[in-house]
């Protein structure tokens, strides 16, 4: 059968708005291809807009399947130019969604987009073949594990299908995507394992490994591992590439034995100068590992430690306490790896203005771990977490499947995040500017260090304020509220203009110092 499998263009103010590889297509194109079949894939968010239409079309050629990944509801807006791009070039073909989205929102995305004809839940290597081979047979696919259709407008769901017990027995991921990948400055990505063993309300990655058959984390060996990275080095000449698994370092000593024999592995492959990005819990971290880590070549790494606040820790439901955040930080900083990303949650529907307080002490200490977009970071509702149904419990939850909103419980709150959200966005973009000055940028590295770090305290103290004066404002003094909020604006946009107007002159100095010596 030919068959296309996409990954729709998320909506984004950035024309690409990507994050790599959808490995989830990916890796079922690989397992279609064993079985015979032809499959076309592309991901329409590694394309600008203008590209997208022509690729769509191509993509879609003669299909007979179309396969429609979505991790986000940020991708949903775009599935109204996929279907009518289906109905015009191949109207007969069978429409099936999957993904972490369409797995815990089945039957809403099916009475949405009634094109799908169902919506695959679950891990789809082992039901996708079985789908496949019953349409063409003209045999009863609804019954297939993981199927969630409408009958007679009545949602129908079968049992979610087991989980791949043995991640080795699946075939490399295909590798069709790496020239779009190349093009946008993207690396490769491997996925190394999949689900988690903690219990985060906000995440559905711990919730689809509890509703399925199977183990809640599960990894592949070092063995096939390091057998993907030669194949990748050797067809693709690859040594820089991201591992995007949500723990990289597993539970227990079996986790970090298969973390340490991967990076034995890597560095005994040094001669090709291997460097990647790893993101990992907070409580698997310790001096051996990181030191195995650096050794292999990781020179990124992502914590999710989202909060220095005990209270709202524990409201996230990380499992762990504060002191494993600080312990593992201590061991980040002893070995300093070049980027740190600490994975950030300040606001959620029941932050406090004293768990910001705290957050923002300890992020101050911290310093230029974080960035100052992370000041603004809100927590995201998705389908199928226990904070959705938290929340709708509460009757707190406004928007649908595809895009969930909440007010926040204090008021405070909400009038502290509209105002840091809006007064902070530029400010934050020259700082992300000033970190990604190169070689390239007319501005010295060293000038840009110091814009930077003048934008982060500015940034900070900023946040202190704002925070500062919502704690001391009572609900019904909203004349004061505007004023407050007029002045903090005011402020935040003189320091923007300032910067700005600071980057022009030194970019003019540099200008015409560098003519200066080309004479
Ligand atoms: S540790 Fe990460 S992957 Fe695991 S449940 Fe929490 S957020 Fe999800």
């Amino acid at each position: 059968m030919r068959i296309a499998l996409l990954n729709p263009a998320p909506e984004s103010a950035h024309p690409l708005g990507v994050s790599g590889e959808p490995m989830g297509i990916l890796a079922l194109a690989s397992v279609l291809r064993a079985e015979g079949h032809e499959v076309a894939l592309r991901d329409l968010g590694l394309l600008l807009p203008d590209q997208r239409a022509a690729a769509l079309e191509t993509v879609l050629e003669g299909a007979a399947l179309a396969g429609i990944s979505l991790t986000g509801g940020a991708q949903v807006a775009a599935m109204t130019d996929i279907v009518a791009a289906i109905d015009r070039v191949c109207p007969d073909a069978f429409v099936l969604a999957g993904g972490a989205l369409p797995t815990f929102a089945a039957e809403a995305l099916l009475r949405q987009i009634p094109r799908v004809d169902c919506v695959l839940r679950g891990e789809a290597e082992e039901a996708l073949p079985e789908l496949i081979r019953h349409i063409e047979a003209g045999t009863d696919w609804r019954a297939v594990k993981g199927v969630t259709c409408l009958v007679e407008g009545q949602a129908r769901s079968q049992p979610l299908p087991r989980m791949v017990p043995d991640l080795d027995s699946l075939p490399f991921p295909a590798r069709d995507l790496l020239p779009d990948l190349d093009a946008v400055g993207l690396q490769p990505t491997l996925i190394t394992s999949r689900g988690c063993w903690a219990k985060c309300t906000f995440c559905t990655s711990q919730v689809f490994p509890r509703l399925a058959e199977g183990s809640l984390w599960r990894g592949q060996s070092a063995k096939y591992v390091l057998a993907e990275l030669d194949a990748l080095w050797s067809d693709h000449g690859v040594s820089k590439f991201r591992i995007l698994d949500d723990n990289f370092v597993g539970p227990g000593t079996r986790g970090q034995r298969r973390a340490r024999e991967i990076c034995e592995g890597i560095e005994t492959r040094g001669a090709r100068g291997y460097r990647f990005f790893a993101a990992m819990r907070a409580e698997v971290i310790n001096d051996d590992i990181m030191a195995r880590l650096l050794g292999a070549g990781m020179d990124r790494i992502c914590i999710g430690m989202e909060t220095w606040s005990p209270s709202q820790l524990r409201r996230l439901g990380k499992n762990s306490p504060i002191e494993v955040n600080h312990r593992a930080l201590d061991v980040l900083m002893r070995h300093r790896p070049e980027t740190i990303n600490l994975g950030c949650i300040l606001f959620d529907p029941d932050t406090t203005p004293e768990e910001l307080i705290a957050n923002i002490e300890l992020i101050a200490q911290y310093g230029d771990l974080y960035q100052i977009s992370q000041l603004t970071s809100r927590l995201d509702v998705l389908p199928g977490t226990p904070a959705e149904r938290d929340l709708q419990a509460r009757g707190r939850l406004k928007g649908a499947w595809d895009g969930y909103r909440y007010d926040f419980s204090d008021a405070r709150v909400g009038w502290a995040f509209d105002l840091l959200t809006g007064a902070l966005a530029d400010i934050a973009k020259l700082e992300q500017y000033c970190r990604k000055i190169d070689a390239e940028t007319p501005v010295p590295r060293d000038s840009a260090a110091e814009l930077g770090g003048a934008l982060h305290r500015f940034a900070i103290d900023f946040f202190r304020e704002v925070i500062g004066v919502c704690d001391a404002l009572l609900p019904d003094e909203s004349a004061a509220w505007r004023d407050e909020a007029d002045r903090l604006q005011t402020r935040a946009k003189a320091m923007r203009d300032q910067t700005i107007g600071r980057l022009a002159l030194i970019e003019m100095a540099a200008t015409s110092a560098a003519t200066t010596v080309a004479r």
